[in-house]
């Protein structure tokens, strides 16, 4: 990603207040304004994050409105992350791989495209201690085996971040098989053209997890909305149970912030966490891509966390 000079300086003289937000159909239970506006906020920026509800056929209007230089830029959320990607000028290249969308900068009179979830992951497995930092890639998971639950926008983000982490071994484990084939077939021909040695993907179906082999140092991340809204698991305790206490699981779910999945994990003397660090460092980089500066992320991660 490119963070271009800060715009701020030159927007400084205006006399309106700027404008940023969230576009998504629901996204009235964001944490992203409490996050982002603190963040403006103790910047001294003069600008306000917004909540705005948009059903599929304002989408459009409401991306353009984007070149009004009112506008900082958005975040975009379900369900318009892929459904954007026409309507934008320029999509950063790890975005169209992705083929999700979930930033939007207006630069120079274009709107240009980002995906912050992949590096978001990335940057939060390396604060929680997963890997070893790398300066290229952020962290180097060289020798772990990546097990990712689910094949949607969201896995989509972590099996591309994580192709190019130096994993051992990527499985992608969905509920309907096929999906999970061709994000795996993607993510292949994306490592050939990378020359990198790690083969395509495994894959697995999440009615049928008992062929899961457990593999030392394993990284289990649930990217399926399982755990969120009822007290279940994406994978039974005794599959989980088959791997070793080394296993780190990482649940994208931060609402609650104590799924069925990281309570097997922990009881299970696994190292776990929730999607907060996350959800806060995707914030981080939209927020440096917006403002060109550096996003103060202790102030964000307190915003999150306050009750
Ligand atoms: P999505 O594109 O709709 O994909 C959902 C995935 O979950 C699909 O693979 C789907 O499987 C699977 N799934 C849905 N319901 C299921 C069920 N009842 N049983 C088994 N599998 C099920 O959604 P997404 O954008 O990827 O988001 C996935 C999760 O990640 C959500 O909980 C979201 O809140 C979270 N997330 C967190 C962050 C963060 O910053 N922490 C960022 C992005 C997303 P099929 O393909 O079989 O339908």
């Amino acid at each position: 990603m490119d963070a271009e000079a800060p715009v701020i300086k030159q927007l400084q003289n205006r006399h309106s207040r700027f404008r940023l937000g969230l576009i998504g159909d629901p996204v009235a239970h964001s944490l992203s304004p409490r996050m982002q506006q603190a963040a403006l906020d103790a910047l001294g920026i003069d600008a306000v994050y917004e909540l705005w509800q948009t059903p599929a056929d304002e989408l459009a209007a409401c991306v353009a409105r984007l070149l009004d230089p009112l506008y900082l830029g958005a975040n975009v959320t379900i369900p318009h992350k892929q459904a954007v990607l026409p309507l934008l000028d320029i999509v950063d290249p790890l975005a169209a791989r992705i083929g999700a969308v979930n930033t939007i900068v207006p630069r120079d009179g274009y709107l240009h495209g980002y995906n912050t979830d992949a590096p978001g992951l990335l940057h939060a497995l390396q604060e929680l201690g997963v890997g070893k930092p790398s300066e290229s890639t952020t962290i180097s998971l060289t020798g772990y085996t990546a097990i990712i639950l689910g094949a949607g926008g969201a896995a989509r983000a972590a099996a591309f971040a994580l192709a190019s982490t130096g994993v051992e071994r990527l499985i992608i484990v969905n509920r309907h098989l096929e999906r999970a084939q061709h994000l795996a077939a993607e993510v292949g021909d994306f490592l050939t053209a990378q020359r990198q040695e790690l083969s395509v993907p495994q894959v697995f179906s999440l009615s049928d997890p008992e062929f899961l082999i457990p593999h030392p140092l394993s990284l289990i991340i649930n990217a399926t909305p399982v755990g969120m809204h009822e007290d279940l698991s994406p994978l039974p305790g005794e599959v989980l149970a088959r791997f070793g206490n080394e296993t780190f699981v990482f649940d994208m779910i931060y609402n609650p912030a104590e799924t069925k999945l990281l309570c097997q994990a922990r009881t299970l003397g696994m190292r776990a966490s929730n999607g907060l660090p996350m959800l806060l460092h995707q914030g981080a980089l939209a927020f440096t891509l917006w403002t060109g500066q550096p996003a103060p992320l202790e102030v964000m991660r307190t915003a999150l966390t306050a009750e």
